[in-house]
């Protein structure tokens, strides 16, 4: 049976390649599907029952789709109707609050929607403000009831970043309701692939996914675009309660109490850091077993879990060491303020990654023959260096960075592009950067950076108004993971709104996320436990195990992907590319969750929570951190308080960038 299994999972895998070998998949691998077939076999017996428990859900999408938590007050506002599954084809709609009609006016000429196949039409309220809780009413038909508030978005940003909390590992998590777990994979080894042997004490980090691996590579975008929310929103973050083991912890050795936020993404830096070889600052590929396990809880995963290298000299691979690099390096900017020695030790990592990355700039990672979980292989980790040199000058301003990462930028040139960031397209990641760090005397890199990201960005803002259902995706891009691409648009669009205020770019990135919370084709919330129809079923190993109903909560779906890639996607009828969706727990193709999904996500709500989502500035918005006697005080930790502190965290655009 696993042979025949193994077969059509790597079909599926080889076609899922070919479409398109610059299709960010998630090159997971096909062994998944073991696991999950596995499971049934192996559970305990306490969980037999929960193996017949139904493993999908279908929906029918109701004839009023909208954002089912609701909208910002002073920002647009529009839902997606059915008229063919209403009655009299109705040409108006109304707003209701208490039953009272506030506003009524006209839904839009129904037009075909290619994603979805769906006839719709839109009902635009932006111009109601008011705050309250509403529903939209047509053709005698109601929505669900949704608020118009500005905290709309609080318990949502909540819940999505306390999932990384329910993602760690190597610790007892205690998210409440049942969702716990004790320690896990607390024993590291090295696999022989690394050069190594023996056994390591390094237990921590995130699960990646639905799996109880650890990647490097993809915990690289995951916490470096979480602290990009920090470092954009920090009024939005400074102060959101996650209830964590560490929350309340006081030390006398940080310079002030590290924010819960903060203290989640720490979790993984300490994991990262010790993946990196101290003899020469190179940096492992992964940790994980050396193939996935079945649904099992993670205390009762007993596979080793093995730090694998790449099989020869040199073990360490480019792009985790290039990536680790750019990471460090803007935890460096973010931990100062807050504990001063661990932003030094995550500087003094950064460089000697970044020195190894430029000795070794071709060494790729491949699954090593004995080793089946994911890859994460990119053959190309120039994106990464480039990455690596743009977030170390911004944060020392050092000019040997800058001219390595202009170097980098050169090839680019002039016909320069934006592309949106995926786990192995990291190469916006570094030219925002940098156009962040020269923004202040602007060069002609930084101007075409800008530019190029305006162009980026108008196109995004052209496909949410003339899509169904409000989003930027293309048709192409409805791939695995999908929906991460939706929120990584909506970061892209955000990028553009700090270098050129716009509106219209902060309404189309919101407008991605009222199509994850509800504007789509299924009618779905494709974040667990949020809205009035999360999805149920993810292929996420805790919530598989546990015995609860409800999944855990917080987590992003992978979304629709018109490529498949598992038995059971493979096996869906061909539709529009928006349809290629099911709520199915076996099909990790689509339904997934993922680190480095959820983390634009919590990029978007961070957005959407702060007091200011259109906030923009033309100077580096870590610029006061960039400032010489704090890029000194990174390196040397001084005896003296943060000159800055928690003033950075309440950023003003018109804060004076401390005197050098
Ligand atoms: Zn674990």
């Amino acid at each position: 049976m696993f042979g025949d299994m193994f077969r059509v999972s790597l079909t599926s895998f080889r076609r899922a390649k070919r479409i398109d070998p610059m299709t960010p998949i998630r090159r997971r691998s096909f062994l998944k599907s073991l696991g999950a077939a596995a499971a049934a076999s192996t559970l305990p017996s306490r969980l037999r029952a929960l193996a017949q428990a139904p493993l999908a859900s279908t929906y029918t999408a109701p004839p009023i789709l909208l954002n089912q938590l609701g909208y910002l007050p002073n920002h647009a506002k529009i839902a997606t109707v059915l008229p063919a599954n209403l009655p009299h084809s109705p040409t108006t709609f109304r707003v209701l609050s208490e039953h009272h009609s506030v506003l009524e006016a006209k839904l839009s000429t129904p037009i075909l929607d290619a994603a979805s196949g769906d006839t719709t039409a839109s009902a635009d309220f932006s111009s109601l403000t008011t705050p309250g809780t509403y529903r939209l009413e047509v053709a005698g038909t109601l929505s669900d009831p949704f608020a118009i508030r500005p905290t709309v978005y609080a318990d949502a940003l909540r819940l999505t970043m306390r999932g990384y909390y329910g993602q760690r590992c190597g610790c007892a998590v205690d998210l409440g309701n049942g969702y716990h777990h004790p320690a896990c994979h607390l024993d590291g080894a090295f696999d022989p692939t690394s050069g190594r042997s023996g056994t390591v004490p390094n237990a921590g980090g995130w699960h990646d996914a639905g799996d109880y691996g650890r990647y490097i590579v993809n915990s690289g975008i995951t916490t470096a675009t979480l602290l990009w929310a920090w470092e954009l929103y920090p009024d939005a973050l400074h102060s959101l309660t996650l209830d964590l083991p560490e929350s309340g912890a006081a030390s006398k050795k940080l310079n002030a109490p590290l924010p819960d936020f903060l203290a989640e993404i720490k979790w993984n830096l300490n994991w990262m850091l010790s993946m990196q070889d101290p003899a020469d600052g190179g940096v492992f590929h992964k940790q994980t077993s050396l193939h996935f396990c079945a649904f099992i809880l993670p205390q009762d995963d007993h596979l080793p879990s093995q730090i694998i290298g790449t099989g020869a000299a040199p073990y360490k691979s480019t792009c985790a060491t290039a990536d680790l690099a750019a990471v460090m390096a803007i935890a460096a900017r973010c931990y100062q303020p807050f504990d001063a020695a661990f932003a030094a030790r995550c500087l003094a990592a950064s460089r000697s990654a970044w020195t190894w990355a430029r000795q070794h700039p071709n060494v790729p990672f491949t699954n090593p023959p004995t080793v089946s979980t994911g890859g994460y292989d990119d053959p190309d980790c120039s994106d990464e260096l480039l990455w690596a040199s743009a977030e170390l000058f911004r944060t020392t301003h050092e000019p040997h960075y800058e001219a390595a990462l202009l170097d980098s930028i050169k090839p680019l040139l002039p016909d320069l592009k934006i592309t949106v960031p995926s786990w192995n397209n990291v190469a916006s990641l570094g030219l925002w950067t940098y156009a962040f760090a020269t923004a202040s005397h602007l060069t002609p890199t930084t101007h075409a950076i800008q530019q190029a990201t305006q162009t980026a960005a108008a196109e995004l803002i052209a496909r949410t108004h003339t899509s169904g259902y409000g989003n930027s995706l293309s048709l192409a891009d409805y791939h695995w993971g999908s929906n991460s691409n939706a929120g990584n648009q909506s970061l892209l669009l955000l990028v553009a709104n700090h270098f050129q205020p716009s509106t219209a770019a902060v309404d189309a990135a919101l407008s991605n996320l009222h199509y994850l919370i509800g504007r789509n084709c299924f009618g779905v919330s494709w974040v667990t436990q949020l809205g009035h129809r999360p999805f149920q079923h993810p292929h996420h190993r805790p919530s598989a195990a546990d015995n609860i109903a409800a999944p855990w909560p917080g987590l992003l779906s992978g979304g629709p992907n018109a490529h498949g890639g598992d038995a059971v996607a493979d096996a869906l009828p061909k539709a529009p590319p928006m349809r290629m969706w099911l709520d199915d727990q076996r099909a990790y193709s689509m339904n997934e969750i993922a680190i480095n999904w959820n983390a634009p996500l919590v990029f978007l709500l961070a957005a959407a929570n702060s007091t200011r989502p259109s906030l923009h500035t033309l100077s580096d918005p870590t610029e006061n951190l960039s400032s010489r006697s704090e890029r000194s005080a990174v390196e040397k930790p001084a005896a003296r308080p943060p000159t800055c502190g928690i003033k950075i965290c309440h950023l003003d655009q018109n804060i004076t960038p401390l005197s050098l």
